[in-house]
């Protein structure tokens, strides 16, 4: 009786690698654009709260993970050191689906997609150590013909599967705790859909930046070039944001923005809008186009309601992984909630894969956010300017989560407040806190340079 044909051990990568457009290859690494997680996928859009949904969160959170550690990873030194258990592998026929379960020895940043011509799946991870074992101890199984893997390019390693058949990626999830693993469960499909949802990650859904931005190397800054200042202009397009008294967050915080840039501007630094206008930007695509701007600082300005007297005057925001309290708690909550109106889910991004990763990263950058939230206070208070009652305050706010970026959130006022309300549309007020956060942005300027300077040296 014959067995089953084992798979075949692709003799070269990079031979299959090679259909997608030359800036799709392995060497830039865009963030994905069809995502298996993606809704219009229609195959992992079940109702929220199944499995099925936790599973696609799950996956954001490591597309998130990904998309914030490309940059991060390429300039510092934390690459992550997972080893292939492959006790803890294999590949297995489920009917007429297959499964694909890889022990690691640590949670790492993964993707998967398929490409066609033949009908493969591709699943990249950050820095997976396959081992010594061939790729075909992973197993057989009628649905793979052949396998491949590794190294792809720095930092970066690629499993290749090639499939008998058009098939959809129906789970890739990844689990943490003491023996963590990646699993992805592919079905079959008819050829016309199979071609609708293969290609390779495009970074055009979430408008990420190209992947050469992504990849560039982050140096601190000394001072020897203009402070890159990100402003981010909170909610917008179908989320105005909190609205009280005939006014809405959104355009409110806009119009600031545009002010404050061209204050900063005139001082000699750089600053970027995340928004130009109204139109909706999802959290991760605020983030990115910080790191694509290259940003030094990245100061995300709103003007929330909360319940009245619970909040008025300005307040400082850093970013923590629990809220200083339940008010704070429930800002967080109602600005992530914003990806939900547009119907980008972000709510699995506090994975604690993401978490794990983004925290090495962060034990740099968080001191220096710390400063900044300093002189900020220092500078508004300075000014006469009202503060709440606990100027600096830390919440859970996704959209300061770039592990490598000092990142702040500021809410002007309230706009459950009415003197708040009144502050935040009077010119003079305005012009008053602008050039109180440019004093706070040069004296931060200064003593942060001078500390990367001597961590330099
Ligand atoms: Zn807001």
């Amino acid at each position: 009786m014959a067995a089953a044909p084992g798979p075949a051990v692709l003799p070269s990568l990079h031979k299959w690698a090679s259909t997608a457009p030359a800036h799709l290859r392995m060497s830039g690494f865009a963030a994905p654009s069809r995502p298996l997680y993606w809704h219009k996928t229609g195959r992992m859009t079940p109702a929220r709260g199944t499995m099925a949904g936790r599973l696609r969160k799950i996956i954001g959170a490591l597309a998130l993970a990904y998309c914030a550690l490309a940059g991060a990873a390429g300039a510092q030194d934390f690459r992550a050191l997972a080893r292939l258990d492959m006790a803890r592998s294999g590949i297995a026929d489920a009917g007429g689906a297959v499964e694909i379960t890889l022990g690691i020895s640590q949670p790492i940043p993964f993707r998967a997609f398929l490409l066609d011509a033949p009908p493969r799946l591709v699943v990249d991870f950050s820095e997976l150590d396959f081992g010594a074992a061939p790729v075909a101890a992973l197993g057989t199984s009628r649905a793979v013909t052949a396998l491949a893997w590794g190294p792809a390019s720095p930092g970066w390693t690629r499993l290749i599967a090639e499939l008998s058949a058009p098939m959809a990626v129906v789970e890739a999830w990844e689990s943490t705790g003491v023996s963590p693993q990646i699993h992805l469960r592919l079905e079959p499909v008819s050829a016309a859909e199979f071609v609708a949802t293969a290609g390779a990650p495009v970074a055009t859904r979430w408008q990420l930046p190209e992947p050469a931005a992504v990849a560039a190397p982050r140096r601190r800054q000394t001072g020897e070039a203009p402070l890159v200042v990100v402003l981010d202009p909170g909610h917008g397009g179908v989320d105005p944001g909190a609205e009280a008294g005939g006014l809405a967050e959104a355009p409110l915080v806009l119009g600031f923005a545009r002010e404050l840039k061209e204050v900063l501007t005139r001082a000699g630094m750089h600053a970027v809008l995340t928004r130009e206008e109204d139109v909706f930007v999802p959290l991760e695509a605020r983030m990115s186009a910080a790191r694509a701007a290259g940003a030094d600082v990245f100061l995300s300005l709103h003007a929330d309601a909360l319940a009245e007297g619970e909040a008025a005057g300005a307040t400082v925001y850093l970013l923590a992984a629990e809220a200083s309290d339940s008010a704070s708690a429930r800002l967080a909550e109602r600005h992530d909630r914003g990806d939900l109106l547009a119907g980008v889910d972000l709510a699995g991004h506090d994975d604690e894969v993401a978490q794990v990763l983004m925290e090495m990263a962060r034990a740099e950058t968080q001191p220096r956010a710390d400063g900044l939230a300093v002189a900020l206070q220092a500078a508004i208070l300075g000014s006469g300017l009202k503060m709440h009652k606990k100027p600096v305050q830390a919440a859970a706010f996704s959209v300061l989560k770039s592990p490598d970026i000092p990142s702040l959130l500021l809410e002007l006022g309230f706009m459950s407040s009415e003197a708040d309300r009144g502050r935040l549309v009077d010119p003079v007020w305005r012009a008053a806190m602008a050039d109180a956060i440019l004093a706070a942005l040069q004296a931060w300027a200064v003593v942060d340079a001078a500390e990367a300077r001597y961590l330099r040296q």
